[in-house]
């Protein structure tokens, strides 16, 4: 059986401990490698390598900083088949998603940002006939990274890449469920002669791995990307130290399709946006409005539609649908389904698990599910399910939708299908959401705020504000 192990100071290592703890295929329900079962030891070693590396690595020139980092882009691009195998085995996801979305963007991330820094400007104030101020932008040291497993490769280095162009060294930790493809990560960081103790991977359950990276006294902020209560518990420890924190959390996201869309264009992304990734995209839209004139129109070709999608194992071409990731979650996802219908949601389509032939049989599928006649209010449309279920909604005016897409604790991101051109605007300056696609959903450009308000997280990803999270800003005011 395959091992996987730590990255730590630029060498492969076990856990301390030396245990391993299984890492299971969801297309199968089969063990296939062996995750090292890290805690704070581990952890103290990655921490003690990435302040020795500190000095070295935050006084290189932007320019050399990012030499390196494209030398990753170039090493994940040159081994871009075997990581795309790699996250749909560890992930369920297919192939194809895998090939097009996840690794293609994790190269990106790392061009993004070693393209990004050497632009990165600071501010200076003038004071006429005083001074000027300017400002410095400082790494801010050993700074900590955790992920979820839901587009793992992808999450993981939009993180890792901006904490590293801002002249950071860092500590990370994938989730535990997907650790794979950060083990490929730590093959071409030793391919490319990347130095050493800059980046240190290290694997194992959140709440040991994880907790002790959070706890750690030198880790100075913390960029975490997961559930609503795992970033609560994450508040609650580096708050009172004082740790910079950005959270990037759940999302119940609203996806609002008014008569006069373009009809169309609106049913084919609406399919993605609710089921992509099996519908385990923190942007996927799992509460479906639909104004009345169109509401019948829209239920049956959408269901239509669905109903003939194939879920298939990973490597299928024509898979629609993958696994879900683990059987934990296929089983959360499938409890939620029980209670729609308990709450007197009808079942339009799916509503089921999925069962595949031979060597497919204990994998973790779900039929993608279309749930109406539910209450905005109920359990259902107020808790995140984060697997292939939608309930849609009909309404009549601009206020009622607002109202309801409003009502969640969640503010992550929202969809609005309009022709009407101020409506639009209205509704996207009245939307809680931290972003608003207006007749598109997941069009993603590398420079703008990504992130969610009220229990969808604090902070921002993305461009600038990813620099300026990792880095602390030093005023130096000069008189005249
Ligand atoms: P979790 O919160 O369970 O886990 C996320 C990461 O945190 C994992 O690496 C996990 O490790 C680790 N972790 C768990 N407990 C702790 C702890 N006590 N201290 C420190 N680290 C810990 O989320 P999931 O992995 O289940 O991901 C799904 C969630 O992520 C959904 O809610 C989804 O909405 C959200 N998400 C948000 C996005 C956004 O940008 N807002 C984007 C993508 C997903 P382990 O795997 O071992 O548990």
């Amino acid at each position: 059986m395959e091992k996987i192990y730590n990255f730590i100071n630029g060498e492969f290592l076990p856990a301390t401990s030396g245990l391993f703890f299984d890492n299971l295929e969801p297309a199968t329900g089969k063990t296939y490698s062996l995750i090292p079962d890290s805690d704070k030891e581990d952890v103290e070693l990655a921490v003690q390598a990435a302040k020795k590396a500190f000095p070295v690595w935050s006084n290189l020139s932007n320019d050399e900083r990012s030499k390196w980092m494209l030398k990753v882009a170039n090493g994940i691009a040159k081994r871009m088949e075997e990581f795309v195998a790699a996250e749909s085995k560890d992930n369920g996801k297919p192939l194809k998603l895998a090939e097009h979305v996840d690794i293609p963007r994790a190269i990106s991330n790392f061009e993004f940002f070693a393209t990004a820094i050497v632009h990165y400007a600071s501010e200076s104030h003038h004071m006429v006939g005083t001074g000027v101020n300017y400002t410095l932008r400082k790494p801010i040291g050993v700074v900590g990274c955790i992920s979820p497993w839901n587009l793992p490769l992808y999450l993981f280095t939009w993180k890792i890449a901006p904490a590293l162009a801002a002249g950071n060294c860092v500590v990370a930790k994938p989730s535990e469920v997907t650790p794979y493809t950060a083990y490929l990560l730590c093959k071409v960081l030793d391919e490319v002669g990347f130095p050493k103790g800059v980046l240190n991977i290290v694997h194992g359950l959140g709440h040991k791995t994880g907790d002790a990276i959070v706890r750690h006294e030198l880790t100075k902020a913390i960029s975490f990307t997961g559930g609503t209560s795992t970033g609560k518990a994450i508040a609650s420890i580096a708050a009172p130290m004082f740790k910079k924190l950005s959270l990037e959390l759940g999302g119940k996201n609203p996806n609002i399709i008014f008569d006069d869309c373009d009809f169309e264009e609106m049913l084919a992304t609406t399919i993605r946006s609710s089921f992509a990734n099996q519908g385990q995209i923190c942007l996927c839209g799992s509460r479906i409005f639909v104004q009345k004139g169109i509401y019948d129109k829209f239920k049956n070709e959408f269901v239509a539609k669905i109903i003939k999608s194939k879920v298939s194992y990973p490597e299928d071409p024509k898979a629609q649908l993958g696994a879900v990731v683990s059987k934990g979650h296929m089983e959360k996802v499938l409890s939620y389904i029980a209670l729609a219908r308990e709450e007197g949601g009808k079942i339009l389509t799916g509503g089921e698990r999925v069962n595949l032939p031979a060597p497919h049989d204990e994998g973790f599928y779900i039929a993608p599910t279309i749930i109406e006649g539910l209450s905005f209010d109920c359990r259902t449309n107020q808790e995140e399910i984060f697997g292939p279920v939608v309930t849609i909604t009909p309404f009549e005016t601009e206020e009622e939708v607002l109202r309801m897409a409003n009502s969640t604790d969640y503010g992550l991101s929202a969809t609005i299908w309009t022709s009407d051109l101020k409506r639009a605007h209205q509704m996207a300056d009245q939307i809680e959401a931290g972003i608003v696609w207006i007749n598109a959903w997941l069009v993603r450009d590398l420079r703008t705020p990504f992130g969610g308000v009220k229990s969808s997280g604090v902070g921002r990803e993305g461009g600038w504000e990813a620099l300026r999270f990792f880095t602390e800003p030093k005023n130096v005011f000069v008189k005249y």
